[in-house]
């Protein structure tokens, strides 16, 4: 009888492995989609690392500030460059930034 009991245990347990080995490559698959979901959504937007060129211009000098201008704020300028990057300003520059350089896009 005790054997038995051992084999349904040791079947119950190697059962639950395989479930938990099964849970772990469905969140590896999930992982790697996220992943190239989002590399695509970056390739489509135009990240910062997009062949867009990146600003050369120091924050100081353009006036950056980490706070929009009336309704002016980078996250609407032309020259912003999702998620942090501008063609004009050094990055990091927020969607919620603004400096002497905008410009509606
Ligand atoms: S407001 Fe200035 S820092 Fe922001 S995106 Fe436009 S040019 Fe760049």
């Amino acid at each position: 009888m005790t054997g038995k009991r051992d084999g349904e245990r040791d079947a119950n347990r190697l059962s639950r492995r395989a479930a938990d080995a099964n849970r772990l490559s469905r969140r590896a698959a999930l992982v790697g989609s996220t992943t190239t979901v989002a590399a695509l959504a970056c390739a489509l937007s135009g990240c910062a690392t997009s062949s867009k060129v990146q600003g050369k211009a120091s924050q100081v000098e353009a006036q950056y500030q980490e706070h929009p201008s009336g309704l002016e704020r980078c996250g609407t300028c032309k020259h912003f460059i999702p998620l942090t990057g501008c063609e004009i300003v050094a990055a990091p520059v927020q969607a919620n930034g603004w400096c002497k350089y905008y410009k509606l896009f």
